[in-house]
């Protein structure tokens, strides 16, 4: 018979380990499967967004109240530029907007962090392996299907730290480009939910764009891809397999902010282990309906392309809480 204080869980992104160290923190061994040599092997020491909008209670305490150590690298973004066809915004805000964390492997980065600490906890990590879905406990994957794509540059600047987003379709198709720059380090990608065979085209176009609009220098740039998927689902468990973050389809359909989603659902994984409780009856009451949300945001956003940007960019000048928006 099993022993139902070890646990298997295939994958070492967010959602795995995030799981792997509330179950360590309460006496399971647990042991991961990554198949990649090491854990965020498909980021690329790129700037990503740890979002501060969809509670009140800020981020960071929502992790810290997850078990999890904040000891990776984040800076709290206030402000940010906004632009569509023909209009703009700045916007400000008395808590941050979101916290610009780094992805990838290498010290400071989120992946690093959750690793070490993972680790210290006496959680197994066979690196370069995987196994059938039959044989694990927890299935923390990450994307199954491509719905988005983003195509971006990494490189040293001079800019000052800033946060841009431009929406504009004949630049990001139905969705948007992004740049962010801190301690003169960089982050520059179009963001694309169509056409992504077009994705180099498109990239330069923002490189363009965003020259046009503040003073980007961009020094020793490297280019990346990556991908990401969404499904919404009543159920998260399947063959009585547990499935965390993108694996369970768990993104932000409007903007593809699963970093919350997948922390979230892997600390409610455990949760559900350790507790006895009902997996599905934690999630939905946490998040559903906000996945539920995003999708119809998601169906306006594409229905009406620019014209609502520039709805959006109206808004947005206007909001006195940009987060609340
Ligand atoms: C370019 C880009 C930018 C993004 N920017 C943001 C952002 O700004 N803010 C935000 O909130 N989100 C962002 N996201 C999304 C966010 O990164 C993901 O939602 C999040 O990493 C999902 O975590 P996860 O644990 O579910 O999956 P993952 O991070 O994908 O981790 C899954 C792990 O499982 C491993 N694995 C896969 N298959 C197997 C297998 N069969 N056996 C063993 N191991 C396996 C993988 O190698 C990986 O290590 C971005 C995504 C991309 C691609």
């Amino acid at each position: 018979m099993n022993d139902p204080k070890v646990i298997k869980i295939l994958g070492a992104g967010p959602s795995g380990l995030t799981t792997a160290i509330n179950l360590a923190q309460n006496d399971y061994k647990v042991i991961i499967y990554e198949k990649n040599p090491d854990v965020g092997m498909r980021f690329h020491g790129d700037f990503q967004g740890l979002e501060n909008w969809s509670s009140k209670e800020d981020v960071l305490t929502s992790v810290k109240n997850m078990s999890l150590a904040v000891n990776f690298y984040h800076k709290p973004f206030y402000s940010g530029y906004f632009y569509s066809l023909s209009s703009s915004a700045h916007v400000e805000s008395t808590e941050p907007m979101f916290y610009l964390i780094q992805r990838g492997k290498g010290a400071g980065t989120l992946d690093y962090s959750l690793k070490a600490q993972a680790i210290k906890l006496g959680v197994s990590i066979i690196f370069n392996t995987s196994l059938d879905y039959a044989d694990v406990d927890i299935i923390a994957t990450g994307p199954k299907r491509i719905n988005m794509m983003a195509f971006g540059i990494t490189f040293v600047t001079n800019l000052k730290d800033i946060a841009m987003v431009i929406l504009d379709n004949d630049i990001s198709p139905k969705g948007y480009a992004y740049l962010l720059v801190s301690d003169k380090k960089a982050t520059l990608a179009t963001v694309l939910f169509e056409q992504f065979k077009l994705g180099g085209k498109y990239l330069e176009k923002a490189i363009e764009k965003f020259k046009q609009i503040s003073e980007l220098d961009i020094i020793n740039a490297k280019k990346f891809a990556g991908y990401g998927g969404f499904f919404l689902s009543k159920s998260a468990i399947r063959e009585k397999k547990i499935y965390a973050g993108e694996a369970a389809g768990f993104q932000d359909f409007l903007f593809g902010f699963g970093i919350r989603y997948a922390i979230t659902s892997g600390y409610l994984a455990a949760k559900s282990i350790i507790e006895n409780v009902d997996y599905n009856a934690l999630w939905r009451s946490k998040f559903y309906h906000q996945m539920k949300t995003s999708l119809s945001n998601r169906a306006f956003y594409e229905l009406f392309g620019n014209t609502i940007y520039d709805y959006l960019m109206e808004r947005t000048r206007k909001s006195k809480d940009p987060r609340g928006l």
